[in-house]
């Protein structure tokens, strides 16, 4: 049954979107610039104590943007939020400003965990992807270096990728990268357009199961593997540990024939959750200017902080209660899969405005339903 009637397990607020890069995959579109309409240092408090409300457990606190560092008041508010006993993670980006000096405020913060984006395991697709519009020079390099840094602070590091139709090919050589640098947990975002993102091409469904099935076995090999916007690695979960025979795509047996090239074919458990979250189930978004909404992906509003009570907007919109019940339309509402799953709703919102309908990335939705 689904999991976070009472609560989000993240809270995730875009404190700006002023930041100094230009990914192409941006879902907030970022500038230079902070925008007017910013949540105040005041608002961001109030925010912040409003996560009280929700009960205990508290929500984490996801501070992301654009880039937080963009804020002169960030560790002000980070500081307001450990008084307040919240957990608090940070999304920074690889900017000039994110030195040694800086991971050590964080870790002095107590700032519980950073992520690091990576989305190619060398310059020539890493750069690609976040070197679209300023020309940014090096930034895998400066990149790798950060990594390198936070590690050595001591600070509990992610590493987020983005996989599409551009770099899924790379994916193998990305995990070792990430593996061998000593990173624990690799989040994996499978691409929505939306955003800047909208120009990008995502997987055809073929393709995003082999990715599938490949996270699979990534996440045999000793890495917390954490797929986001992707709830049907959830159903591949349950169909391995039921039958562990997958022939796969093309895609599929390339990217684990090299996997085991270069890791050698042992393998311990996954480390993939057969629970997890959907966006408003365990999740919950607020924009820079203070708009509610149920991830960051899917831009369906459900009202503001400054006028309404994030508590009250997550247990009672219409919309939330809907995904958390599983009474979704199309293919994802009859698959005997959707407890565990539920589809991507932000996905399905990008394709047909309907965050209830069927998440087209799954192959499942084009075929009729299979027993669980
Ligand atoms: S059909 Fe929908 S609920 Fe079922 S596995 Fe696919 S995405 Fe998940």
């Amino acid at each position: 049954m689904p999991g976070f009637p009472e609560r989000p397990v993240l809270l995730f607020w875009e404190m700006t979107r002023a930041c100094p890069l230009s990914c192409a995959h941006c879902r907030a579109s970022a500038i230079p610039q902070r925008l007017p309409g910013e949540l105040t240092t005041e608002e961001g408090r109030t925010l912040i104590d409003r996560l009280l409300d929700f009960g205990r457990p508290p929500p984490t606190l996801v501070l992301t943007g654009g880039d937080p560092l963009e804020r002169p008041d960030l560790f002000d508010l980070i500081d307001h939020a450990r008084g307040r006993g919240l957990h608090v993670a940070v999304s920074p980006a690889v900017s000039e400003r994110l030195d040694a000096r800086t991971f050590a405020r964080f870790r002095e913060a107590g700032v519980s965990a950073l992520s690091i984006s990576l989305d190619g395991g060398r310059a020539a697709v890493h750069d690609r992807v976040h070197d679209r519009v300023r020309g940014v020079p090096g930034i895998f390099d400066r990149s790798l270096e950060v990594l390198a840094t936070a590690l050595r602070e001591e600070m509990r590091v992610q590493v987020n990728s983005t996989v599409m139709a551009g770099n899924a090919a790379e994916f193998a050589r990305l995990f070792d990268l990430v593996r061998s640098r000593g990173v624990r947990t690799w989040e994996v975002f499978f691409l929505i357009r939306t955003g800047r993102g909208s120009d990008l091409s995502e997987l055809a469904p073929s393709e995003a199961e082999d990715v599938g099935h490949f996270l699979y076995e990534a996440s045999r090999r000793g890495v917390l593997v954490r797929p986001v916007e992707a709830p049907f690695v959830r159903r591949i979960l349950r169909q391995r540990q039921a039958d562990d025979a997958y022939e796969g795509g093309p895609l599929y047996r390339s990217l684990r024939g090299e996997l085991e090239e270069r890791l050698g074919s042992g393998v311990g458990a996954s480390s993939l959750s057969p629970k997890g979250t959907l966006d408003g189930d365990g999740i919950l978004f607020v924009a820079y200017d203070g708009t509610v909404y149920p991830g960051g992906f899917l831009p369906e509003p459900l009202g503001n902080v400054r006028r309404d009570d994030p508590v009250d907007l997550y247990r009672r919109s219409e919309l939330l209660v809907r995904i958390r019940d599983r009474a979704l339309n199309g293919a994802c509402g009859r698959c005997p899969y959707r407890f565990d799953c539920g589809g991507s709703r932000a996905r399905a919102f990008a394709h047909s405005h309907d965050a209830l309908a069927s998440d087209p990335a799954c192959p499942l939705t084009a075929a009729p339903a299979v027993a669980a």
